[in-house]
């Protein structure tokens, strides 16, 4: 209305946006205050847009370092990724979204340090070190001098064990372990042959929609999901449907502000709520399926009767198809994520509804402990060596085996060297993770015999505390001569 009155756009625009953020700043609630920035972001992006001086993505120059206040995963699809060196971000936990991005894009990322966005300057000198989780806000010269040597050490490292890469992840004792990939973008594909994995054990799907302005349609889905099958050329691909809301909220989706949102309305409960998408889009992965070992995993199962309607309305899909004459192949593996309590519990009936599970650990574990995945203060206690994990983890085997499923995991936990050992021991059937972290875990693997880690395994089970089952886990990797394996990483 102010163009309509005659106001330059460009005017009309700031005024508005001045407007509704100084509302925004004048509001109680301190979650809405701070949604003062995303109008002002808005604003500019509007801004640029009107000056004809926006290129996507941001020109950030070469060895940018990106500092955030709170990163979003708008935010990265903003900047060209291949030239940033490093993200920092004040808020958030290690296994957020946004941080899980960073990651699979290979750069390193420390989250929740607090008031690094207001101490930094533009132009700051700064290093970032994903491994041990530090910044140097402008160091001084021995620290830049300590970390060119650290980095030259860490590159050759890596280099050693890029020398795995045709390797299989097979114990000294023959028993093997697939490694997967964990993806989200298509560019992640490259990680994963770089990294040698043996297939998908993981694509989040919800991330490509995040950058969609509309819901994406079915044709544009199968287009999708057909490149990464292809691209796989006959590996197994594991494709997750959905795992949207939470912190993964993409702006075609209509949502109220919830106190709890990862206790709210995410994931499957959407699907399940928002059945024509749901069923679009299980059409679109079954239109894309080609020849290879096809699985779809469905997120966030809470019991029986979620596996039990997604399992008719997949049946639906298929009767769908059938009717257009597009026959589905009848060997494509449905699966479901065990990454709340509840479905711990009841694992042995779960597993009479799937033909596989998949842990995800990120979830179980906030769940498990209740400690927010994303939230620096209480970050130190969200702890997957805990025995509460280490037990549920136990337990999920038990039962898939018991029923004659393969059971894999897919958090962050499978990257994590740190807790190889205990997975291999305990059964898990295949490991899916960030490729950049397959080599290190495959080294670990190839370095001892199934039957060590069992023992190992089993007695880490064993103690009360998590003080005492990361004292004889380190032990025991010391002793191993792998201590520098899971320290160079740490
Ligand atoms: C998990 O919760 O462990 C998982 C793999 O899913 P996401 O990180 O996407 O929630
Ligand atoms: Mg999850």
């Amino acid at each position: 209305s102010r163009i309509s009155h005659g106001r330059a756009a460009e005017s009309a625009v700031k005024g508005v946006v001045e407007e509704y953020v100084e509302r925004f700043m004048a509001m109680d609630d301190p979650y809405l205050r701070e949604r003062s920035t995303d109008v002002r972001d808005v604003g500019q992006r509007i801004l640029r847009y009107l000056s004809g001086a926006e290129t996507v993505p941001a020109d950030i120059g070469e060895d940018a370092v990106l500092v955030a206040e709170e990163l979003t995963l708008s935010d990265l699809s903003l900047v060209d990724a291949s030239k940033l060196k490093g993200i920092v971000g004040t808020r958030g936990g290690a296994t957020s979204h946004a941080a899980i991005l960073a990651k699979s894009l290979e750069i390193p990322t420390v989250v929740g340090v607090a008031g690094v966005a207001r101490a930094t300057v533009e132009g700051d000198a700064i290093i970032v070190d994903g491994n041990s989780g530090t910044v140097y806000l402008r160091p001084g010269d021995e620290v830049r001098a300590e970390y060119d040597r650290l980095q030259a050490q860490f590159a050759a490292f890596q280099k050693g064990l890029e020398k795995l890469r045709d390797q299989p992840a097979e114990t000294t004792d023959g028993h093997r372990v697939p490694l997967y990939a964990n993806i989200g973008l298509l560019a992640d594909l490259d990680f994963a042959d770089a990294h040698g994995a043996e297939g998908i054990g993981l694509y989040r799907t919800e991330l490509p929609f995040l950058s969609y302005r509309d819901f994406p349609s079915e044709d544009e889905q199968v287009r999708l999901y057909r490149r990464v099958i292809e691209r796989m050329n006959g590996r197994p691909v594991t494709i997750r449907t959905l795992d949207l809301g939470a912190d993964k909220y993409p702006s075609f989706l209509d949502g109220e502000r919830e106190q709890n949102p990862f206790l709210g309305w995410r994931s499957i409960r959407i699907s399940l709520a928002e059945e024509d998408l749901f069923q679009e889009q299980i059409r679109a992965i079954l239109k894309a399926a080609s020849d290879c070992p096809l699985r779809i995993l469905f997120p966030m199962i809470s019991g029986v009767e979620e596996l039990r309607r997604t399992r008719e309305i997949y049946s639906e899909c298929v009767f769908d198809l059938a009717i257009d004459g597009i026959a589905v192949r009848d060997d494509i593996e449905l699966g479901a994520m065990i990454e709340v309590p509840s479905a711990v519990l009841r694992a042995p009936q779960i597993m009479r509804e799937v033909d596989f599970v998949s842990i995800g650990t990120n979830d179980l574990i906030q769940y498990t402990l209740a400690v927010d995945r994303d939230n620096r203060r209480v970050a130190p206690m969200y702890e997957p060596l805990h025995p509460a994990v280490l037990q549920s983890i136990r337990a999920v085997i038990e039962a898939a085996h018991d029923a004659g499923r393969r059971v894999g995991l897919c958090g962050e936990m499978a990257a994590d060297p740190r807790c190889t050992l205990f997975l291999l021991g305990i059964g898990l059937d295949e490991l899916s993770m960030g490729p950049l972290h397959i080599p290190v875990v495959k080294r670990l693997i190839r370095s001892v015999s199934v039957s060590e880690a069992r023992s190992i395994a089993e007695q880490m089970l064993r103690y009360d505390t998590i003080e005492e089952v990361k004292g004889y886990s380190f032990a025991r990797l010391r002793e191993l001569g792998l201590i520098e394996v899971v320290e160079s990483l740490a």
